[in-house]
């Protein structure tokens, strides 16, 4: 479903990413994890052309780019079929949780507004939300407002959805409910990228964890590899100063 290859990106003279190479299988759900500032948010907003890849190939569902040039279209293209869920929830405050889950689906899909208000329906009690269609992001938690993100993001049906750090803005007491919905999500036939602090959570979520330092993958591998047999010195030493942070609450 994804198959990045070579990838690099320059932000002026400063190699961001270096030669990022991976594939992503239709289903599969990838957590991306790593120090602050290895690249993480760089390689997902370049999936997305948020970012302008330097260099290298990046394949999407049947979409194919080319660094570092692509028709505008493309990157219209690509963004109909990636959904993307931010730290910060970017909801429209002046619309109701069903308007802003409505919103994409009557202006870029056409839909009408009943369909679109129908889908959003259901889409909402997908993460628990059915009874706060009403509510303005302003009269919603912030876990609340993550979930209305998320179930805008899923009624796009987009071939592959990239999260960028869902919880980190949110109030330790939140950080669950949006995990849950997130875990529950995943499960079904969606193909995801989820970039985490969480690693009890992207331990129980993905097929596979990549590690990233310094702008480079350095392994990726299933949880149970990655986690209590990783085969890199790096990240052993990453997983280990995190085990020494109790507030992540993460113990192996
Ligand atoms: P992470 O998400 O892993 O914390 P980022 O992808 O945000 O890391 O950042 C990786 C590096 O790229 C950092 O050194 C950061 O300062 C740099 N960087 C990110 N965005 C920009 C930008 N728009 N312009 C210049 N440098 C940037
Ligand atoms: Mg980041």
């Amino acid at each position: 479903m994804i198959e990045v290859n070579h990838l690099h990106k320059y932000f002026g003279d400063q190699h961001i990413l270096k030669d990022i190479s991976f594939d992503v299988k239709a289903g599969e759900t990838i957590a991306v994890i790593g120090p602050s500032g290895s690249g993480k948010s760089t390689l997902i907003r370049c999936l997305n052309l948020l970012e302008k890849p330097t260099q290298g190939t990046i394949k999407i569902g049947d979409m194919f780019i080319e660094a570092p040039h692509f028709p505008k279209k493309t990157v219209y293209e690509l963004r109909k079929h990636v959904g993307m869920v931010f730290q910060s929830f970017n909801l429209f405050p002046h619309l109701t949780a069903l308007k802003n889950v409505a919103q994409g689906l009557m202006t870029v899909q056409k839909k009408d507004k009943a369909t679109a208000f129908e889908e959003s329906m259901h889409y909402l009690s997908k993460v628990g939300l059915a009874e706060k269609a009403d509510h303005y992001p302003s009269q919603l938690s912030g876990g609340q407002q993550q979930r209305v993100a998320i179930a805008r993001s899923l009624a796009m049906q987009p071939q592959v959805i990239l999260m960028d750090e869902p919880t980190s803005a949110l109030d330790p007491e939140l950080v669950q409910e949006v995990l849950a919905v997130i875990k529950e999500v995943t499960k079904e036939q969606v193909t995801s990228m989820i970039v985490t602090h969480e690693l009890n959570f992207a331990k129980d979520v993905s097929s596979r964890v990549m590690f990233m330092d310094q702008g480079r993958i350095i392994e990726c591998a299933t949880p149970n590899e990655l986690f209590f047999s990783p085969k890199q010195e790096r990240t052993m030493m990453f997983l280990e100063k995190f085990a020494a942070m109790s507030v992540h609450d993460f113990s192996i």
